[in-house]
């Protein structure tokens, strides 16, 4: 494997606070050195300019749907990873609500198999809590951590029973798991396909009301001070959640938890034109809890943005807004989004520690650095390139997104994953 110096680019690497301009070299697939000068130091390895970009560890998303096994028509490992490493990611989290879903061992094998054989960046599963994601009995942890499941979810389903919930935060401390919860009351989000409030008051459509996200986390947290485990919500959408996570951290409960691209981005208004890609669950929520859970991003309540890539077909979602299925893409369009955050309240260490760095260590993942002798997982941006989101150009299977046409600034250029290119755009590597 030929060496590689990244030559003059801004390094961030949140995991050691450093934000410095360097040549970055990758020897045998690790980082090998961060300093100015080593592209002259240097010369027969492959140099690649990156004047004017930024360098950072690998981004790495937490929640994502690879709908493999089951749902091909959907997306595959090999298109999802695509799709991934296309969007600055070198390690995606394959959630579980796949067919059959990856409650037993023998479905991580497959996806561990398929991921080495076809994936273009690391795929790591998370197994199920409970058989069938159906909420009664827990999966067998134990054999789905040792078959490579990084955490539990059911994910798209809420553990609902607050004993096997118990149970399930018990069993998942003592294999050293996290579990990582879909949190949402079905009795009182009754399948509403839009957020509780003035929005959908007015076009008219059935909802649900943030609270019933915020009651599961308020009763999940009593879970966790009784149990000790650790806890982490999935796709926070809410300030009243936020305001539980806030105080649950200062009481020192071992919780983290994570936001979506769409929902620090769009409010509940941009399910007006009933545009089907907007229908996601949780629902896009009002302005407040935009502000809210923007805020907690900046002061570190919220850990992590993770995408909820969750692609579908033209059969499930050129339906009516309420009988579409919930989910849309985001591996592609979630650094731009957040990229634009920015112009906000975020500097470019505090964003990169929550793409990378924080869901490293939520889940004990290598990579989220730039140190030495780390894999060389590493993402090269270009903070200025202006394009416009065509879905023509999407590496992902599917194509509801409510991005596309979006004028955006900033996207990958480079995506190596253990020191081999993932993704380049051509003209930066020649
Ligand atoms: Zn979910």
């Amino acid at each position: 494997m030929a060496d590689i110096v990244l030559r003059g680019g801004r390094v961030i690497d949140p995991a050691r606070n450093l934000d410095q301009s360097a040549d970055l070299l990758v020897q045998n697939g690790k980082i090998a050195g961060v300093e100015p000068g080593l592209a002259d130091a240097f010369k027969g390895a492959k140099i690649i300019d990156v004047a004017g970009m930024w360098v950072v560890p690998g981004l790495i998303d937490m929640h994502t749907h690879l709908r493999e096994p089951g749902q091909e028509y959907k997306e595959t490992i090999a298109t999802g990873t695509a799709a991934a490493a296309w969007g600055g990611f070198t390690a995606v989290c394959a959630m579980p609500n796949t067919s059959p879903p990856n409650d037993n061992r023998a479905v991580t094998e497959l996806v561990v198999r398929r991921a080495q054989e076809v994936g273009v960046v690391r795929v790591y599963p998370i197994g199920c809590i409970t058989q069938g994601q159906k909420g009664e009995s827990l999966a067998e942890m134990g054999d789905l951590k040792e078959a490579g499941c990084v955490a539990v979810s059911d994910d798209g389903k809420c553990v609902a029973n607050s004993e096997v919930m118990r149970r399930a935060l018990e069993y998942a401390r003592g294999l050293g798991l996290l579990v990582i919860q879909h949190a949402e009351d079905v009795n009182l989000s009754a399948n509403g396909p839009a957020h509780e409030g003035a929005a959908s008051t007015r076009i008219g459509l059935r909802s649900q009301p943030a609270a019933a996200e915020s009651c599961m986390v308020a009763r999940d947290l009593e879970l966790v001070a009784l149990t000790g485990a650790r806890y982490h919500v999935a796709h926070v959408s809410c300030a009243e959640t936020v305001r539980l996570v806030r105080e649950a951290k200062r009481r020192g409960l071992p919780v983290t938890c994570e936001v979506t691209p769409h929902h620090l981005t769009l409010t509940d208004e941009a399910c007006a034109g009933y545009d089907t890609s907007t229908r996601v669950n949780p629902p896009l929520r009002s302005e407040a809890d935009v502000v809210a859970v923007r805020q907690a991003l900046a002061d570190g309540t919220i850990d992590a943005i993770a995408t909820d890539h969750a692609p579908h077909s033209s059969v499930e979602k050129e339906v009516e807004f309420e009988q579409a299925a919930s989910g849309m893409i985001g591996l592609e369009t979630a650094l731009p989004l957040c990229l634009e955050l920015l112009d906000t309240a975020m500097t470019p260490m505090a964003l990169f520690a929550r793409m990378s760095t924080a869901p490293a260590r939520i889940l004990g993942l290598p990579g989220g650095t730039l140190a030495l002798g780390s894999p060389a997982d590493i993402t090269v941006i270009d903070p200025q390139a202006r394009w416009t989101c065509d879905s023509a150009r999407f590496r992902s299977k599917s194509r509801n997104s409510p991005f596309v046409g979006r004028a955006m600034r900033g996207r990958a250029k480079l995506t190596l994953v253990n020191g081999n290119i993932a993704f380049a755009e051509e003209r930066l590597v020649g």
